[in-house]
């Protein structure tokens, strides 16, 4: 009997593999490698060296990060964006990323426009005067309901800016928009401000771009004519039991492979957390139905969801498609979750669950 070879395994590379001039990862040295690459070839670089106009796309973080509606805006410009523009993308909020491969040629950070602090005269104020430095030929935003989309319509409002709001096509020419309910898509020119509408681009690109840090222009807020006509009261944080799923920042959730279900609450006490259960527990009466994530329970778009003792089926793994960190700890490290998770725990659901609430007590009393 033969061996079959998975084609899309990782290779094996040696450094010296990786200098060779003529490098597509086309030799490869199985026995001394050393460093593991992926096995397709490296991708081209974009950035002008010399752009003549720019493209600005803003978008907000959360807690470091772009999501994947802010990362497809950046993609959409870098796409329409010819060999003379260059694509600036003005992060407010902080920023742990690096932007190359989402193909910002150039990045400018506002850390302390964060979108949890409710400032839309600053924020506007900010991009205003960066906008009439820079003087970009098209502004992109995500449309979402973060603020980006807030703030692109405020901005087309007071500058009588031409704007297409919740794009879902879109070329060098043109834009569309569902109007009617979804009935028409409705076509312009390509305005000056984008909203663009989420999964209308795919982020994933074949060119990367330098995404060089540029400092902010000094912005004097007491001499903007836009004056902040909001008071932020703070934000009031709600016990993770009186927050519905649907809007759970961080749920852990039982499987079949959960014994101890008082461990399971204990851990989820500890971290602040919603639980959340699979349809199989919820079938056993041990969870309520409300507890059911799935394609026939709920759609979760926590930015931590920690499978315990869940296998990941299909219809599970629907019900999570949008949370941004899976955590999963299963015993079998072939589940279906195990794939679907940015970090996996092998081992038994209630061992794994003691240490973890042992190392979370720790690191407690470090920050207390
Ligand atoms: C029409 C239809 C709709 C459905 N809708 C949903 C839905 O909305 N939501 C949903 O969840 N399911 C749904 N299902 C059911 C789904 O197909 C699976 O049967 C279900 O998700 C499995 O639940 P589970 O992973 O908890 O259990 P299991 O499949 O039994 O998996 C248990 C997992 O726990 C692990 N495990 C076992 N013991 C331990 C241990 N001691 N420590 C660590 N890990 C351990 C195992 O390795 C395994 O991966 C639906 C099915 C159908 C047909």
């Amino acid at each position: 009997m033969t061996t079959r070879i998975n084609p899309h395994r990782l290779v094996q590379a040696s450094p010296a593999d990786l200098k060779h001039p003529s490098n597509n990862i086309k030799r490869i040295v199985l026995s001394t490698a050393q460093i593991a690459v992926e096995a397709h070839p490296a991708k081209w670089l974009r950035t002008p060296s010399k752009p003549k106009s720019r493209v600005l796309v803003i978008a907000h973080s959360d807690r470091g990060a772009l999501d994947d509606h802010a990362l497809q805006t950046i993609a959409a410009a870098a796409i329409l964006a010819d060999a003379e523009t260059a694509v600036l993308a003005l992060i407010l909020g902080e920023l742990n990323d690096d932007l190359s491969s989402a193909a910002a040629d150039e990045v400018m950070i506002l850390p302390a426009l964060d979108f949890q602090i409710f400032q839309p005269d600053i924020e506007l104020a900010s991009v205003l005067a960066i906008i009439e430095l820079l003087k970009p030929k098209h502004i992109f935003l995500p449309d979402n309901l973060i603020g980006d989309g807030d703030l692109g319509r405020r901005l087309a409002a007071l500058k009588k800016l031409s704007v297409a709001t919740h794009v879902l096509e879109i070329d060098v020419q043109h834009v569309a928009s569902a109007q009617s309910g979804g009935c028409v898509l409705a076509q312009s020119n390509l305005p000056e401000v984008i909203l663009l509408a989420p999964n209308a681009v795919d982020a994933e690109l074949p060119f990367t771009a330098k995404a060089t840090r540029i400092d902010a222009p000094t912005i004097n807020h007491a001499a903007s004519p836009y004056q902040a006509h909001y008071q932020d009261m703070g934000l009031q944080t709600s016990a993770a039991e009186d927050i519905a799923l649907e809007d759970a920042d961080f749920i852990v959730s039982a499987g079949n492979g959960v014994q101890n279900l008082a461990t399971l609450a204990s851990l989820a006490s500890s971290l602040n957390a919603a639980v959340g259960a699979s349809r199989v527990v919820v079938d056993d009466g041990k969870f309520p139905r409300d507890k059911q994530i799935g394609a026939t329970g709920k759609t979760v778009t926590a930015s931590t969801y920690m499978a315990i003792g869940i296998s990941g089926a299909v219809q599970h793994l629907q019900g999570i498609k949008d949370c941004r960190h899976v955590i999963a700890i299963n015993k079998d490290a072939s589940a279906p979750i195990v794939k679907r998770a940015n970090l996996s725990v092998i081992g038994d659901a209630e061992a794994v669950m003691q240490a973890l609430m042992i190392e979370i007590e720790k690191a407690k009393e470090v920050v207390a």
